[in-house]
């Protein structure tokens, strides 16, 4: 285990214990939820590099090798209309181009980009895929300089231990005045106030930030990029909500009923939705 400076005003010293978190997968370590006097949160201590691989290596992880099941193919119907959702908020930018999707996981975006008529690189140094098009990078030092127009990073910043490694680096790579996505689970979400620790989100050890939109604004304004928009991601909390209940009768009532609640509450402010993404501009 290690412990992490702040990753927002690099303090060590002014972090207080807001929640204890099992793992989802295995109830036998508890870790700790803190937050900073700036605002941040983070999972602190943390697993190191070296040895976070193995928790990712669980079955049930990763939602798409469920596609036999009912909750598979829901998932995947969701990711589509996600899919489409980020594909009209890229078009705001630029109808085509060169992208980075960094962190793309099982190349699922990478091949729905790539079908519009988008040129996709992807940084993904853990997992394989047949989807991947493109170049496929593993070493954050390949990564070139000033050679995309937008670069995403749907549900991966969370998991980055070297955070200011790549944040620099991820600035090198964008052209002049070019666009940076974000999509990360929402620590301000409706449904966590209820859930507590049970908060899938929470995914300890393997999520190592919990942002809001004040904490991610911060983080990157650090890194020279500025806030142009931010939206819900409104299927993301029909997820959260599912997978942090129990899959029993009562549970599943509970959790219908939260299901309403958190969606009233997004409505009246997108604040409270499980998830959001931004977009960022890099300055200059
Ligand atoms: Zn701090």
């Amino acid at each position: 285990m290690e412990f992490s400076n702040c990753i927002i005003c690099d303090s060590k010293e002014s972090f207080n214990i807001i929640e204890q978190v099992n793992d989802r997968f295995s109830k036998k370590d508890i870790y700790l939820i803190q937050e900073c006097s700036c605002g941040m949160i983070m999972l602190n201590p943390r697993k190191t590099e070296e040895k976070i691989f193995k928790h990712y290596n669980v079955n049930n992880y990763h939602p798409n090798n469920r596609s036999s099941s009912m909750f598979g193919c829901l998932y995947k119907f969701a990711q589509r209309l996600n899919n489409e959702f980020k594909l009209k908020i890229i078009k705001k930018y630029f109808k085509t181009g060169k992208a980075l999707d960094f962190g793309g996981g099982d190349g699922q975006f990478n091949a729905f980009l790539t079908k519009h008529n988008w040129l996709v690189d992807t940084y993904e140094p853990y997992i394989k895929s047949r989807l991947f098009r493109g170049k496929v990078i593993n070493d954050l030092k390949k990564i070139e300089k000033n050679k995309y127009d937008l670069i995403t990073m749907f549900h991966s910043i969370e998991h980055i231990h070297k955070i200011d490694e790549t944040l620099k680096k991820i600035k090198s790579a964008l052209k002049k005045k070019c666009i940076l996505i974000i999509a990360i689970p929402n620590h301000n979400a409706y449904e966590r106030f209820f859930l507590k620790e049970k908060w899938v989100a929470y995914d300890a050890p393997r999520h190592l930030y919990h942002f809001n939109e004040k904490t991610i604004i911060m983080l990157l304004k650090k890194y020279g990029f500025q806030l142009i928009e931010k939206k819900p991601l409104l299927l993301d909390t029909f997820y959260n909500v599912i997978m942090s209940s129990q899959f029993n009768f009562k549970s599943v009532l509970k959790s219908t009923l939260l299901l309403i609640k958190s969606i009233f509450a997004i409505i009246s402010n997108n604040d409270r939705s499980s998830s959001l993404i931004f977009t960022f501009r890099k300055y200059d």
